[in-house]
């Protein structure tokens, strides 16, 4: 039997960790904080599983492979809701919605009554809007806790320490599988952080029911219902490694766009300000490396939920089949 360790336990480590469970492994998995929990990138995800709306700004491999991620979340959680996506944008910015629909596909267009239908709580204010009805989103808050308690009942030991990458320390009969997220930029020089501010809000009084996309040329908003009442609105995309200070311009932009999707919003209790920075190569496309016995996961840059099912399913075609990923970037075994 394979013994495995994993570190790191956002997204990717327990997406590879529900993967590599089913191959009969033994795995550890070692984290340094206590998560789930607010010290991880993962923690502070819209929860969007988007993956032809990504299209809009990314290339087609994580179009195609962001689709794994709506069953592998649906059979694996329970909170996945699959109720498409809508996009936006005011009648001046309807340029925003031209340019999106040409970079995008699988959408239905929709006039205004057709907009109103799907959210009644949009008002009449959008002309246009653009549905993509196979999109989905999950709570990432609650889908993490649950894979994490399913891989406790199935036998893996969850341990909470920092794990040392010392080449003389660990043992090189087992298989390493480094999920540090940003921290692994110690090791990875070209791994960068894409600071995302957000905010948690409840507003009951508005009720949507599946992400809604503001387009707008400098500042795009969106909001992941959560239910009952309670909505994430994200988020900013900044060159930065700041984890920890929303600016006040972000503050203000980001309420801002969610009164200007309806002005009720401006009674809404802030619950919660999030900031964190998103693990990014410079392309921005995820990759797996592999160095002797240490196999890297990383730069799920703001596609953390998107992508790390199809990551986790081609970490184990590595290990049990020797099959090279589709993403990679620098390859030794
Ligand atoms: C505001 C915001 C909104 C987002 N929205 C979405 C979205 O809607 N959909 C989507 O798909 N993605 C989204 N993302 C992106 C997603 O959150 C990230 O891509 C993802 O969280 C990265 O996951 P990870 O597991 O690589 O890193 P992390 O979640 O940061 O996990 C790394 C873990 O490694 C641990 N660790 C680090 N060093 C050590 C060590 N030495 N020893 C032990 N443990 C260690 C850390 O404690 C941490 O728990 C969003 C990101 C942000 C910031």
């Amino acid at each position: 039997m394979f013994q495995i360790k994993i570190i790191g336990s956002g997204v990717a480590g327990l997406c590879v960790a529900k993967e590599l469970i089913e191959k009969k492994t033994n795995i550890t998995v070692i984290d340094k904080c206590n998560v789930p929990g607010p010290e991880s990138c993962s923690w502070w995800a819209g929860g969007m599983l988007a993956p032809w709306c990504e299209g809009e700004s990314t290339e087609k491999i994580i179009v195609d492979l962001g689709q794994e991620s709506i069953p592998w979340w649906s059979k694996n959680v329970k909170n996945v809701v699959q109720n498409g996506s809508l996009i936006v944008a005011l009648s001046r910015d309807e340029r925003e919605l031209k340019r999106f629909q040409r970079r995008t596909e699988n959408y239905d267009i929709l006039e205004n009554e057709g907009v109103c239908e799907l959210e009644p709580d949009l008002g009449k204010k959008f002309n246009k809007g653009l549905f993509f009805k196979n999109e989905a989103h999950l709570s990432p808050r609650d889908s993490l806790s649950e894979l994490k308690n399913d891989l406790i009942k199935n036998g893996v030991e969850f341990v909470n320490e920092e794990f040392q990458f010392d080449e003389n320390t660990y043992d090189k009969k087992e298989i390493i599988i480094d999920c540090r997220g940003l921290a692994s930029k110690d090791e990875q020089k070209s791994l960068r952080g894409v600071k995302g501010e957000m905010l948690i809000i409840e507003c009951p009084e508005i009720n949507f029911t599946r992400p809604i996309r503001l387009l707008h040329p400098r500042i795009p908003l969106y909001i992941v219902p959560r239910g009952k009442g309670i909505y994430m609105l994200g988020a900013t995309m900044i060159e930065s490694n700041d984890n920890k200070n929303i600016s006040a311009r972000s503050l203000m932009e980001l309420l801002n766009a969610a009164y200007a999707i309806n002005p009720i919003f401006g009674e809404a209790k802030i619950k919660e300000i999030g900031v964190d920075a998103r693990p990014s190569y410079p392309d921005n496309i995820p990759s797996i490396r592999r160095k002797d016995n240490v196999i890297s996961v990383n730069g799920l840059f703001r596609h953390g939920f998107l992508l790390a099912p199809a990551l986790a399913r081609m970490v184990s075609e590595l290990i049990f089949e020797n099959k090279v990923p589709e993403i990679i970037s620098e390859y030794s075994s």
